[in-house]
């Protein structure tokens, strides 16, 4: 009864619905702008195995229709949604640390009188590393938390020194939290086979990927992938801000970005999107396949199909990676809603992802493993792009045009020339946002 897949219009036809100045020469990149397949984002109905394969087709074709053009084109395309001033989100509900008594006064409110969502700010951290978050968290304190106190979770594999402690409470001004990852969650699981792992382990390296002999990390992508969450101190929070040290916060805002994201029905917040090494993913997608056409109820009928499988860009990725462009959200920030992960489809296909046991055979990331699970198993139009929170993790950044930020480069500014190849932003944006999510800011 429900017609499932609708041909939309192309590219071409849709860009002056952005109501903003594209050149058209940019937005088009190839056939795919022609093949394009998209569900009907009104529909509830669910999807066949077939139907979400026939979505999933979009990069398959083009492997070989890539040109050193398209990686400009894309960054001018970028510089160019950038160059938009932007301010503070429109058609939302945003909330404030005041309020106006009778007369029109405004009060701000203090740390014990604001009514936070159930949220906390979080980080997986070494002692070693104190400096570096503190860096971070004097930044997030001086643009955001001073208004609002949130609290702080920080977790380890080992104890917290003394020192630490105390350097990080002084930082913070919401109550601050420690979380010891038991053992047990944390190392390698005893279902890692050492000789599947060993030769995996051999190819990485062949390969020169970064950290992959590096067990911790390893096992730091697996907990961030699917455990943290489970912690017995996390049980108690909804909402996660994630951050990381040495990374860099521009911007000023002034509304509670929590309650922005729990008053406006989103369920994953991101500041940039990147390309992934291919090499380090290769069975992702292949073992997520296998999962849902056992599974292919999970499959939102409105999730994020183009962006995660182009192949434009970076078409030899998409071809190393079997059909996952290595599309993701940079996970070093974050905000999301934690029960997202608890639930059922993002749980059942993290055991799937747990018995093919890539976290350790290949390298797989928390931020792919996160987008995929988020893009295919969420509504889009839950995942929200923040285009005020001015943001670097090495090397890249972003940089709203707002008078609200202050970076050492101008807005639009990405990373140097060498990587802007890995942008995946501007597929984002072309193919899974709304003319109104555009006009957002
Ligand atoms: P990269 O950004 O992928 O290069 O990786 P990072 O070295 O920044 O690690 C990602 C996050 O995990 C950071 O917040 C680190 O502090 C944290 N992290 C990485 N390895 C470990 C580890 O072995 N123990 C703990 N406690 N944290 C870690
Ligand atoms: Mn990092």
């Amino acid at each position: 009864t429900v017609n499932r897949v609708n041909r939309l219009n192309r590219y071409s036809s849709s860009i002056s619905k952005y109501g903003l100045q594209f050149n058209e020469k940019l937005m088009g990149t190839g056939k795919g702008a022609q093949q394009e397949q998209l569900v009907d984002a009104n529909h509830d109905g669910r999807l066949t195995f077939d139907e979400i394969v026939q979505v999933l087709e979009f990069g398959q074709s083009k492997y070989n229709s890539t040109s050193e053009d398209i990686v400009e084109e894309n960054m001018d395309f970028y510089r160019e949604v950038y160059s938009k001033k932007v301010t503070e989100p429109k058609f939302a509900k945003l909330t404030y640390n005041v309020v106006y008594d009778e007369t029109g006064l405004k009060r701000v409110l203090t740390k014990d009188e604001y009514p936070r969502a159930n949220a906390t700010m979080l980080t997986l951290v070494r002692n070693k590393e104190l400096k570096a978050i503190v860096h971070t968290i004097r930044q997030i304190e001086n643009t955001w938390n001073h208004n609002f106190h949130y609290p702080y979770t920080f977790i380890g594999d080992e104890e917290f020194t003394q020192e630490f402690k105390d350097t990080v409470r002084r930082h913070c001004s919401g109550e601050v939290y420690f979380e010891i990852i038991p053992a047990e969650i944390w190392k390698k699981p005893s279902s890692i086979d050492p000789e599947k792992e060993k030769a995996g382990i051999q190819k990485l390296i062949e390969n020169g990927v970064q950290y992959a002999d590096m067990e911790s990390y390893h096992n730091m992508c697996r907990f961030n992938s699917g455990w943290f969450y489970r912690l017995e101190g996390l049980k108690k929070f909804k909402w996660y801000w994630r951050f990381e040290p040495n990374t860099d916060y521009y911007c000023s805002i002034d509304y509670d970005i929590f309650k922005f994201m729990e008053d406006n029905d989103k369920t994953y917040g991101f500041t940039i999107s990147l390309y992934d090494d291919p090499l380090t993913v290769e069975s992702l997608w292949p073992v997520t396949l296998d999962f849902v056409k056992k599974n292919p109820q999970y499959v939102h009928p409105n999730g994020a199909f183009r962006w995660l499988t182009d192949s434009v860009q970076n078409p030899e990725y998409t071809k190393l990676a079997n059909g996952y462009s290595t599309c993701h959200f940079w996970s070093n920030f974050e905000i999301a809603n934690m029960d997202f992960y608890r639930g059922e489809a993002y749980s059942r296909w993290f055991d799937a992802l747990e018995a093919a046991g890539g976290f350790y055979y290949e390298r797989w990331g928390d931020a792919p493993v996160h987008s995929v699970g988020v893009a295919l198993f969420e509504d889009k139009s839950k995942i929200h792009w923040f285009r005020d929170i001015g943001y670097h993790h090495a090397p890249y950044k972003s940089i709203p045009n707002s008078d609200k930020c202050t970076a050492p480069e101008d807005s639009g500014y990405f990373a140097p020339e060498d990587v802007h190849r890995q942008n995946c932003l501007p597929n984002w944006i072309k193919y899974e946002m709304t003319h109104k999510e555009l006009q957002q800011y």
